[in-house]
């Protein structure tokens, strides 16, 4: 199985990723991949793009960079536990994609407990298309109550190989989150959470975990360019031209 997108993808306006635009759609036609988005980190991390980089995408035409089809959008962080973002709802409205993230820095909520009222909050936001890498052990939640509620505001959960990498301690809980979109019928999809162009498009162990737990391919909503942009728009009652 092939993912021909990469919707979580960052550039160096975030100080803590190290590739231009350009050169990640690059990468990303070096990889054969039809779409990609630009998901910077939201305002309240400490080292993300100042506000004005999310009000000025109009800025970037044509929206087919190198053969490669671009959405803008935001890594938004969920801030607390009412699911609030750190980007104005009148900013993200705009947006072609917004993923919800929960990170420790710019969360309130104490590590441990219960954080299923925070991924419920952050779901009845419209806007949210994606939660971001929910799998970590810090902020568990009720997987039987958020997993159906993703399925019914139709957001899609994410399956991030970044985690595999990097927060090894999340893998088992990802499984177990990947098991339960299939079970109730929830979509998911496929990120790198590229920080640095060599990592574009890269998802091996996400996917292997996948096939592992025969996820079906239907449901993986990014697999293609044609079937996330269908998906977004009529999400979102949006065209898309690029
Ligand atoms: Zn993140
Ligand atoms: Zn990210």
């Amino acid at each position: 199985m092939k993912i021909l997108t990469d919707i979580h993808t960052h550039t160096n306006a975030s100080a803590h990723a190290y590739s231009s635009l350009y050169e990640n759609m690059c990468a990303a036609r070096d990889r054969g991949l039809e779409l990609i988005a630009m998901t910077n980190h939201g305002p309240s991390m400490p080292d993300s793009p100042h506000l004005w980089h999310f009000l000025y995408f109009k800025a970037i035409t044509p929206r087919t960079i190198e053969g490669v089809r671009l959405l803008c959008g935001t890594e938004a962080n969920v801030v607390n536990k009412d699911g609030e973002l750190d980007l104005p709802p009148s900013v993200i409205a705009g947006m072609d994609i917004v993923i919800a993230s929960i990170h420790n820095v710019t969360y309130s909520e104490e590590v441990g407990g219960d954080h299923t009222e925070t991924w419920m909050n952050v779901m009845d936001n419209p806007h949210v298309d994606v939660l971001g890498h929910c799998g970590s052990p810090d902020y568990p939640f009720d997987i039987d109550r958020v997993i159906p509620y993703a399925k019914e505001k139709n957001v899609c959960i994410e399956i991030n190989n970044h985690s595999f990498l990097s927060r090894p301690q999340n893998i088992d809980r990802c499984r177990e989150i990947a098991v339960a979109c299939k079970k109730y019928g929830a979509s998911v999809v496929v990120n790198s959470d590229a920080h640095f162009m060599g990592e574009i498009g890269i998802v091996p162990r996400a996917v292997e975990m996948l096939e592992k737990v025969g996820f079906p391919e239907e449901r993986i909503m990014n697999l293609n360019a044609e079937r996330f942009i269908k998906y977004l728009s009529e999400k979102k009652n949006k065209v898309f031209e690029f």
